[in-house]
């Protein structure tokens, strides 16, 4: 019987995931099926009894639910707790669901396997302060960061979020409008907003950045935003959202079916189907 797996969210634009895990499913020769599922978090109940019913490996979260379902798991990893966010959920051999978080893991591997960068002794400024940043951050202040300087349109959330991860780490809070100054003794600095990704907007201004500096964007529709562009022609080094999207989603497979090797699978699937129509 082919088993199951689905993406949930809204709203759900991106087919990426779908693209990934269904080439991989496919190419190792495994009788399962990745859905797109666009629900609403009063549809999450519904969703976790048919999850727990059905022949399903798992399933993954996106915005806006990735602190919402952890209600309705039965475990949650020590990662995802402490991030607060769950993004991929296993279907675990005694029927009970555990969250965890690959979105983490799938964000240091790019980072310092495709970007390069140091975490240890590194001066992060992370612009953003949603579900994916409380993931970068957790990540490089578990990996020794020197400082965190989070930045946010709502300074609020940024606030709260430095709260939240106080105990591990040198931080502090900005409004985006003050970020020129953090961004000028920067080592690496990551946009995780959705800024950049229906429009040409810059999440920040790459000339405050030193040279040797690195830029990390997170988004991955447009591959090359204009904060990518703008990071490159100043020749600084730089990494879109892709390399991460893939890891994090070859983690979640590998959880799901012991196939550990799904990651150049499926960069080569999203590379041949490349996401034109999902461009908005
Ligand atoms: P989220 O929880 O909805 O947070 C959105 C963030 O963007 C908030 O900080 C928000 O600021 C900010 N923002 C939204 N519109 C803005 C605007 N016009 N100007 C300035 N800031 C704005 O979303 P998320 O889940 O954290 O995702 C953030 C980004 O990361 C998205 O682009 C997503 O695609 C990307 N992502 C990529 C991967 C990957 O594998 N590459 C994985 C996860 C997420 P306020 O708090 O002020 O609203």
């Amino acid at each position: 019987m082919t088993s199951t797996v689905a993406l949930i969210g809204t709203p759900l634009k991106r087919r990426h995931s779908g693209v990934m895990h269904n080439a991989a499913f496919s190419h190792f020769g495994i009788d399962a099926r990745y859905e797109l599922r666009e629900l609403a978090e009063t549809g999450l109940p519904e969703f976790v009894a048919e999850v727990r019913e059905g022949e399903w490996l798992g399933f993954q979260v996106t915005a806006p639910h990735k602190q919402a379902v952890i209600a309705h798991l039965d475990r949650v990893e020590q990662g995802a707790a402490a991030i607060g966010a769950v993004n991929s959920v296993i279907n675990d051999d005694d029927g009970g669901l555990t969250g965890f978080n690959t979105d983490a893991s799938g964000f240091r591997h790019a980072l310092t396997d495709t970007l390069g960068a140091t975490i240890d002794g590194s001066r992060f400024v992370v612009v953003g302060a949603g579900g994916a940043a409380r993931a970068v951050v957790w990540t490089v202040l578990n990996g020794g960061a020197g400082e965190v300087v989070v930045a946010n349109r709502s300074l609020q959330r940024a606030t709260d979020l430095v709260a939240d991860f106080a105990d591990l780490g040198n931080m502090s809070a900005l409004r985006t409008d003050e970020l020129d100054v953090a961004l000028a003794s920067a080592d690496v600095a990551v946009n995780a907003t959705t800024v950049g990704m229906s429009s040409g907007e810059l999440a920040f201004d790459v000339d405050a950045i030193p040279r040797e500096a690195a830029v990390f964007d997170l988004v991955y529709v447009p591959p090359e935003t204009a904060l990518v562009r703008a990071a490159l022609d100043r020749g600084l080094r730089v990494c879109n959202g892709i390399e991460m999207l893939v890891s994090q989603a070859a983690l979640a497979f590998e959880r799901w079916t012991g196939v550990s090797d799904a990651a150049p699978v499926m960069r080569n699937a999203l590379e041949e189907w490349d996401g034109q129509s999902d461009r908005k």
